[in-house]
Formats: C-alpha cells, structure tokens, sequence
C-alpha cells in the first residue's frame, strides 16, 4: 500500500501559508524554504535508524546512538530540489548528495534528463529525494526510476506540495517509495501547474522570472 506523509506541524504549514503568497520576494522565499525543509528533515528522518556508540560524559561512561549521516544520500532534483537541499544537510551534514537533471518538456510535460550523479556505494545508503513540486509526477517518477538503478539501500520522496493526480502517478509507477509533503493541493491546471500551489518554485527561489 503506497505511503503518503502529509506533515501538517503548525509551523510547516505557517510558513508553507507564507511561500504561496505571490508578492513575497525571492529572499523571503528562499529562505522559508530553507526553513521548511530543515522542519521537514525532522520528520522524513524519524524512523533512521541508529548505532550505539560509547562515549564518555563528564561522570560516567554510557552507550549512547548517533546516526550514521554518512549512509544518507541526498538526490537533488535539478533545479528547485536545490532549494531543499541546504536546509537538509545543515540537519544531516555527513550526507552525501546526488543530482538528477530533468526539465519538463512543455508541450508533452514529460520529463528529460539532462544530467545525472550519485556517489558510489549506493547500495549501503538510504536515498532521500528532493523536489518541492510533485506536480504531474513525471520527473518524480522518472528520478525515482533512474535512482533505483543505483540499487539504494531504502528511497523516500520529499516535496513541498503535491497534486492528487501526481501522487497517484509516482505511486502507480513506484509504491514502494514513501511521498512526504506539506500538503497536497487541489488539482493540475492545463499546463500542469499546482493549484493553489504556490507558482514555479525554481523561478521563484532563483529570481528568474
Ligand atoms: N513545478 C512548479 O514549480 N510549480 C508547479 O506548480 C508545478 C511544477
């Protein structure tokens, strides 16, 4: 049965309330998605599992857990999964990242690669995808798609906003691989925008239009 996390803590969605506004600036924007997805790394790190290590505290020597970041792999997905992407490794910094490149071609909204690079050992880390969009789902699946090739130990998706029809795409294809978001918005429109959603994410964090 295919998973879908909506994380609904206040303070995500306070600050999701605030990136949908059109007249935020660029700055602003960036940074609530960079404050977003240090929330969101909280809960899509939940259930990571642990080792316990000995350590010595001012009184006592114990055994106490850490996570290993260094089994976590990040994979941007170029180029609004950037936008995620700090904001995560200041939570995880031994992480490594991959990217993945795909732009949406207009007229079919099919997804085209464009560039791609992971670390080696894929199959000892947990992959955590980045894309704040799932929109149609066709880069979502398509970057889950080539991912898999890397045989990654565990993958979980994360985006900012997710439309019903994209979901349902990615989990047709993939339902194996758990969506995390802060919501999932009404619909598509003709162009396969989100609605309310929040506008291009990529032009909106990197100024470009
Ligand atoms: N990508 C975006 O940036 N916004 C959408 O609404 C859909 C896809």
């Amino acid at each position: 049965m295919p998973v879908v996390h909506v994380i609904d803590h206040p303070l995500v969605q306070h600050k999701l309330t605030l990136m949908r506004e059109k007249d935020r600036s660029t700055n602003s924007f960036r940074r609530l998605m960079h404050e977003l997805s240090m929330l969101m790394a909280y809960e899509v790190t939940r259930d990571m599992p642990t080792q316990l290590i000995d350590i010595e505290t001012p009184l006592e020597t114990m055994r106490s857990p850490v996570i290993d970041g260094k089994k976590t792999v990040f994979v941007s997905v170029m180029r609004a999964g950037g936008g995620f992407l700090d904001g995560m490794l200041e939570i995880i910094p031994g992480a490594r990242v991959g990217h993945v490149g795909l732009y949406r071609d207009p007229r079919t909204l099919m997804a085209v690669e464009y560039y791609l690079k992971m670390p080696d050992q894929m199959e000892e880390r947990d992959a955590i995808v980045l894309d704040p969009m799932l929109a149609t789902g066709n880069s979502a699946a398509a970057a889950v798609e080539r991912l898999k090739e890397f045989k990654p130990r565990s993958i979980r998706f994360v985006s900012l906003l997710a439309a019903p029809e994209g979901l349902q795409n990615f989990h047709a294809q993939h339902p194996d691989v758990p969506v995390y978001t802060a919501a999932i918005d009404r619909q598509l429109d003709e162009h396969g925008y989100i609605l309310p959603g929040l506008g291009d994410a990529g032009d909106r964090l990197f100024g470009t239009k």
